[in-house]
């Protein structure tokens, strides 16, 4: 009792003021970032208390997501993958095949219906894997790549949801791919190209990591040892650097790891593509070789977004909800100089837009030039188009970029061309 009371007192340090100011200016503008707030006043998506970790996409959060959608898929469609789809629920008799129910039960939904118990999907390798099986596979079929946009159920725990970023309801841009041995190294180079292409788009700098055989693996030494050479092999053709984390592979498995560095240095981890030996055998998978016998036929799993709820909210912090003009819900918006004068020629430059597939809208408020100017920025609408008696008489509009107080009159012919071309090119 003698002591004196010890309190604890927790304070960063830096090396110089410089420092200091940096760091202060990057809680800022990770504040002025958070992408639940953006997404509050980007009007994009909602989260509610009677449906914890599970959004709400609204009108504009669903263009959005749309986007990303068909980009993803068609450059699967590009890389040879099949689209499938398969059901949310389904009887614990295969959760207990896969192994989930004795791993991951504590993580997944499940209830009783009609005296039997059925869970939630929590991943969607065991459906993909019952398509694989409807049928008598050859070596000539593989591999079989199965894409799918999967929506699954984690029971993630209450305290650690956190907007987009840890949610319940997780939609996955999944792939799983049936090889054999044989082929797993040329499909591994053909991912590896594949995330090239995805993130490049988004201006995304990927990172990689290798992770190999953990103490606890399953399976034989040489199975893994030719799996991560195959995995090491694939990078090196691919010229990608990457890290090594040692023993960090699941049990199942080696895996590579894609990580991004965002605007303000944040690390998230983004796709991954593993080596699966255990679920073909769980399940009794085969193919025929070509001498008619049976072989066991390699699974890899391949999520490039990861899941498109995160991927979006990453996204939002990363461009502080400026998007690329093909992905902004509204890619332009006509602002007459005033309405009364201006306000049926605006009108005619919208509908010629939308009429060339851009998403446009019109501001005809009462409202000042300036004060439609900021309320265009808030809402990180790309183009605003400005229109008054030069641009009536011209047929033209006065362009501001978002941003930038530059204003350049353009023929709206020429804008058209010229904003179909930026979305075209993904800018
Ligand atoms: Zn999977």
């Amino acid at each position: 009792e003698k002591n004196k009371q010890l309190q604890r007192i927790y304070g960063l340090a830096f090396e110089s003021k410089e420092k200091l100011v940096e760091y202060l200016h990057m809680m800022e503008e990770a504040e002025k970032r958070d992408h639940k707030k953006l997404g509050r006043e980007l009007d994009l998506f909602s989260f509610h208390p009677e449906a914890p970790g599970s959004a709400f996409w609204h009108p504009k959060g669903m263009i959005i997501w749309n986007e990303l959608e068909k980009f993803g898929k068609s450059i699967r469609k590009k890389y040879g993958n099949l689209e499938i789809q398969t059901p949310q629920l389904a009887k614990s008799i295969l959760w207990k095949t896969s192994g989930h129910w004795d791993h991951y039960k504590d993580d997944m939904f499940y209830f009783d219906v009609e005296k039997e118990t059925y869970c939630l999907k929590p991943m969607d390798c065991p459906f993909n894997i019952k398509i694989y099986q409807t049928r008598q596979r050859s070596y000539k079929e593989l591999p079989i790549r199965y894409t799918e946009i999967g929506r699954v159920m984690r029971n993630e725990k209450s305290g650690q949801l956190n907007g987009l970023l840890r949610v319940r309801t997780i939609t996955q841009d999944d792939a799983h791919i049936f090889a054999m041995e044989s082929q797993v190294e040329e499909e591994i180079v053909s991912l590896l190209k594949m995330v090239k292409e995805y993130y490049q788009v988004f201006g995304i700098e990927p990172e990689f990591y290798l992770s190999t055989r953990p103490d606890n693996f399953l399976g034989e030494i040489p199975t893994w040892d030719k799996a991560e050479t195959d995995l090491k092999n694939a990078l090196s053709k691919e010229k990608i650097k990457y890290e090594l984390k040692e023993k960090d592979g699941a049990f199942y498995g080696p895996k590579i790891d894609i990580d991004m560095k965002d605007a303000l240095e944040r690390r998230w981890q983004l796709a991954t593509i593993q080596l699966d030996f255990q679920l073909p055998q769980r399940f009794e998978l085969e193919y025929v070789t070509s001498d008619g016998s049976r072989q066991v036929p390699v699974i890899i799993h391949a999520a490039i977004f990861g899941s498109l709820e995160r991927f979006m909210g990453i996204l939002i912090e990363h461009t502080g909800g400026n998007l690329p003009i093909w992905l902004s819900p509204i890619q332009a918006v006509v602002i007459p100089v005033s309405e009364e004068n201006f306000g049926a020629y605006a009108k005619t430059v919208e509908t010629r837009l939308i009429a060339s597939g851009i998403r446009t809208e019109i501001d005809n408020s009462k409202e000042s030039l300036g004060k439609k100017i900021r309320d265009a920025e808030k809402q990180k609408i790309p183009y605003m188009l400005v229109v008054g008696q030069k641009e009536m008489e011209s047929d033209s509009v006065a362009i501001r970029r978002r941003g930038d107080k530059k204003q350049d009159v353009m023929k709206v012919d020429e804008f058209v061309e010229k904003i179909k071309e930026e979305i075209k090119e993904k800018k």
